[in-house]
């Protein structure tokens, strides 16, 4: 009977370690490295040159470093 009391507080504490670590995990990882690169940061269609995404032109869907690449992609 012992026993089983031991594992089962045994196997709380592991999920509850699990959870912080799962927690932790989903706090931080995403903010830090993720967004910025995939979000916020786009290639012009015409060049391929990495701009952020408010300083870009989109035009018909796709994003461009300047008004002479957006304006040679529509010809
Ligand atoms: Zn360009």
């Amino acid at each position: 009977m012992l026993g089983k009391l031991l594992l089962l507080a045994l196997a709380i504490w592991m999920v509850l370690l699990l959870l912080k670590q799962y927690r932790r995990g989903i706090g931080t990882r995403p903010r830090q490295s993720g967004k910025f690169e995939s979000q916020d940061m786009v290639s012009c269609k015409e060049c391929g040159v990495h701009l952020p995404k408010n300083e870009s032109i989109l035009k018909k869907g796709a994003y461009f470093c300047c008004k002479e690449h957006s304006d040679k992609a529509e010809q």
